[in-house]
């Protein structure tokens, strides 16, 4: 049982700050994804979790007890990280077993734990080979077996599946998931891969140059996007930039060339300065040219299996990304198509502060 408490948690080398003045409670058996572009301290802000990397301020707090300058070792925590090899010369079992090993465990108690763990990961039968006879999803379910052998109550990972395939990728995953939430473990995850961090998380936290950008679950970060950044980092985002208006007791945007779009009813929109109004690609219904709606033209039509793809162009040239349910495609390209939503599926983005 452990809860991870951050508080002002920074960190700089030399004059540069890369991981700056952050505030965040993962809570008990919650497993949170870091999510962030390459560069944004995602991975210094886990080290500074694990104990590996030293504060240069801030305190973080596991169980309620203050662990700043506690060692990594005295924390309890279970590591994955990508570049985390195994031990090649060692067996399955040894590499699982070396925790243990350290800790002065009888050999009769980490035969059990180091069975139990590879059961866990569904490894049972393969204690005695090396790595190097493992596929590279088998390697790493070892590399996370190792990680929860001495029963740690928290577990972080770094691009742990970064190194694999997209379809080995999913099904560790799906495994990651089981067995942090069978065993209850309090989880972060670091990752660039949004449709990762959506997919695993209850919660995430964005990261753009060492800085929060949001937290919030999954549906909320990628519905309900805090700001630009984070609206165009998860996944599509479609935004177009217009003045509130009000007709007909409806909220619109109208955009510079004169036409309204469906926009959600704004706490104070009256008077308001252009606004950032997002659209999710599967928002857009797609209608023959003549209904009303944004006209636009289909550029692509991209069939994906279980959905179309439309990449369209609209008002001013602009992009715009259409996905529907389709079982194959209603337009074609060059066909002149309205776009329409409903006024709840769209998102005004909260304008930055200090912007107005
Ligand atoms: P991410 O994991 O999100 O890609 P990192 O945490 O690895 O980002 O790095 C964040 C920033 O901190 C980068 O600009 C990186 O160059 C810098 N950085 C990381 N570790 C060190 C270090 N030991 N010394 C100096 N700069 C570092
Ligand atoms: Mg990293």
């Amino acid at each position: 049982m452990s809860d991870i408490e951050l508080r002002g948690v920074t960190k700089r080398y030399g004059g540069v700050t890369v991981v700056d003045d952050i505030d965040l409670h993962v809570q008990d058996g919650e497993f949170l994804t870091i999510l962030g572009p390459s560069g944004s301290g995602k991975t210094t802000l886990l080290t500074l979790i694990a104990g590996l990397t030293e504060l240069s301020d801030g305190r973080i707090s596991m169980a309620g007890q203050e662990v700043t300058r506690v060692p990594p070792a005295k924390r309890n925590i279970g590591l994955v990280f990508q570049s985390y090899a195994l031990f090649p010369h060692m067996s399955v079992f040894d590499n699982v077993a070396f925790p243990l090993s350290i800790r002065g465990l009888p050999r009769s108690e980490i035969e059990r734990r180091v069975g139990e763990a590879l059961g866990m990961v569904r490894l049972g039968g393969f204690a005695e080979r090396r790595p190097s006879q493992l596929s590279g999803g088998q390697q790493q379910r070892v590399a996370l077996a190792r990680a929860i052998v001495f029963g740690p109550s928290i577990l972080l990972l770094d691009e742990p599946l970064g190194a694999l395939d997209r379809k080995l990728r999913e099904e560790v995953q799906i495994e990651l998931r089981q067995l942090q939430k069978s065993l209850g473990l309090t989880s972060v995850l670091v990752t660039h891969d949004q449709e990762e961090a959506l997919s695993l998380s209850d919660r995430l936290m964005v990261l753009d140059h060492g800085r929060v950008q949001q937290v919030a679950t999954p549906t909320d970060a990628y519905l309900h996007p805090a700001n630009r950044f984070v609206a165009d980092f998860l996944g599509v985002a479609n935004i177009f930039t217009g003045r509130p208006v009000e007709e007909g007791g409806q909220m619109r945007l109208r955009l510079g060339d004169g036409q309204l779009l469906p926009c959600p009813a704004l706490p104070d929109g009256r008077g308001a300065p252009e606004l950032d109004l997002l659209v999710r690609p599967e928002r857009i219904r797609l209608e023959p040219a003549g209904a009303p709606g944004l006209a636009a033209t289909v550029t692509d039509a991209i069939y994906l299996g279980q959905s179309v793809r439309y990449v369209l162009e609209g008002p001013g040239g602009q992009r715009i990304v259409a996905q529907s349910a389709d079982r194959m495609a209603r337009f074609g390209r060059g066909e002149r198509v309205a776009l329409g939503w409903a006024p709840a599926d769209g998102w005004i983005i909260p304008p930055a502060a200090g912007m107005h």
